[in-house]
């Protein structure tokens, strides 16, 4: 049994009940297999046997009165995952499938991700069982400030800085500040993605989207060849979906389809920027479906989502680029081989673990330009980092300067996951590469700081 083994098997001892957690921490062990056979070091100081292992896990009650005045309890979740090159940083998300295994796969793989976007953070990811669906401001404002009333003892400027994620958009983060703001009675830089006029970034929103379609690009770019033209589909339509599809516009690609929870559109005819900023209405202000996206704009297909399927069909639609952008293993292995077998060239991961483990080695043996999340969608949490040295010196940056930065961080994480796949045996594998970068980064870190 190799020394990678022995670590996977005593996790799966550890946390049997944890399949998201125990699925991110097998794709990131097996990468760094050949770092730990050059590094008896690493190995003595059992630095992987403490990265898989969180700092700390809070877990608290969140009781609030919805509109009728009854008393709703929800479960709340903090986990700080790793602190090595950082204060904690990473998303909450508010959906009901949320759990100690959903947020641990989010939180290791924050970890690495931060440790990429070349700024100086560590990891983290919380949130609640909460569906923010369906319930009114009021009932979201009470949900938010409870679970605040919680959560304020943990984190803080240089300690842990929490931003948004699935269910966590402007509205929820500006209650959550309020109300961390009544409780300490200061004004910090404690989340990002703040309303622009109380110390958020410009180029917050669209981080994560433009950053994953920046990353996209570098793909392309090693095989000499643009998005200008080029077919792209899109899954989900939240934030991430939406500012990939503006970017893919701006590069002259063609969007050809958006979904939600309940279905997927496919517009042959492309969403161009009028259709799109109907999107963004549709789903940040009115708070609709997908499904409408079909009656405004006729010629457009709807497809409710099947469950009984054991493929998604919206990765069977032929298209030369695909986005994944609305949750984990959306894409599994028979998906993959749709993609592939109908000439998708390129993928670029804008959700986290979009694509299973089977999904992933069939993209890397058909030697698709294949972007894993934690290197494509590390925009946003570059931005949000951005947005803490803006509150730290007190000042904003322009829209042009943020902008020019993000691009710069995407080309760096691109070429030094190229570099590290390379330097350990794996050109080309940007799987391996980022895993390989991000573990070097923490761990040397950790080396430093001694048995913490
Ligand atoms: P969002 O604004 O809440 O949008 C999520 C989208 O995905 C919605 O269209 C949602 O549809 C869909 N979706 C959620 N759960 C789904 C499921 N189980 N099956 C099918 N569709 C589902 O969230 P977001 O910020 O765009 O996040 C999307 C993904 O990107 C997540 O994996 C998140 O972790 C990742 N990410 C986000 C950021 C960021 O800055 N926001 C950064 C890095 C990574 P419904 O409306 O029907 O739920």
């Amino acid at each position: 049994m190799t020394y990678i083994d022995k670590v996977k098997e005593s996790v799966i001892k550890r946390d049997p009940n944890e399949p998201e957690f125990l699925q991110a921490v097998d794709e990131v062990l097996d990468s760094i297999a050949p770092v730990m056979d050059r590094h008896p070091e690493l190995r003595k100081a059992k630095i992987v046997e403490r990265l898989v292992e969180p700092e700390r896990v809070i877990t608290f009650r969140v009781p609030w009165l919805d509109d009728h005045n009854q008393v709703q309890v929800n479960r709340g979740y903090r986990v700080e995952f790793n602190s090595a090159i950082g204060p904690y940083k990473g998303g909450l998300r508010f959906h009901p499938s949320v759990n100690l295994s959903i947020l641990k796969f989010l939180g290791f793989e924050q970890v690495f991700k931060n440790a990429l976007t070349t700024t100086m953070i560590g990891g983290g990811k919380g949130g609640s069982d909460f569906d923010p669906k369906g319930k009114s401001d009021t009932e979201v404002m009470s949900f938010c400030q409870s679970f605040m009333s919680e959560l304020f003892r943990h984190i803080g400027a240089s300690t842990d800085v929490p931003a948004g994620d699935i269910g966590v958009g402007g509205r929820e983060i500006g209650y959550l500040f309020g109300q961390y703001k009544r409780l300490v009675n200061r004004f910090e830089g404690v989340l990002t993605g703040k309303g622009l006029n109380w110390g958020g970034s410009l180029i917050r929103p669209e981080g994560t989207g433009y950053g994953q379609v920046y990353f996209a690009m570098e793909m392309l770019k090693t095989r000499n060849m643009t998005l200008e033209g080029k077919r792209c589909l899109i899954s989900g339509s939240g934030n991430v979906a939406q500012f990939a599809a503006e970017k893919v516009l701006d590069y002259g690609g063609k969007v050809i389809s958006f979904s939600d929870s309940s279905g997927y559109i496919l517009d042959e005819g492309g969403i161009d920027r009028e259709k799109l900023a109907y999107v963004k209405r549709l789903k940040n202000e009115e708070r609709g479906r997908i499904s409408e996206y079909a009656d405004k704009f006729p010629g457009t297909a709807y497809f409710a989502a099947d469950p009984t399927l054991d493929h998604n069909p919206l990765w069977d639609i032929t298209a030369d680029v695909a986005l994944p952008s609305a949750t984990q293993n959306e894409v599994n292995e028979k998906d993959a081989r749709n993609l592939v077998g109908n000439g998708c060239i390129c993928v670029s991961e804008g959700a986290n673990m979009p694509s299973t483990p089977g999904a992933v080695n069939h993209f890397i043996e058909s030697n698709l330009l294949f972007g894993p999340a934690k290197a494509a969608n590390a925009g946003g949490v570059s931005v949000s980092a951005l947005e803490m040295s803006q509150n730290s010196m007190r000042l904003s940056w322009s829209r042009k300067e943020v902008d020019e930065k993000l691009h710069r961080i995407m080309k760096s994480i691109h070429s030094t996951c190229q570099e590290n796949a390379e330097r350990y045996g794996s050109p080309g594998n940007l799987v391996a590469g980022a895993n390989i970068a991000g573990f070097l980064k923490v761990a040397n870190a950790m080396m430093d700081q001694g048995v913490v």
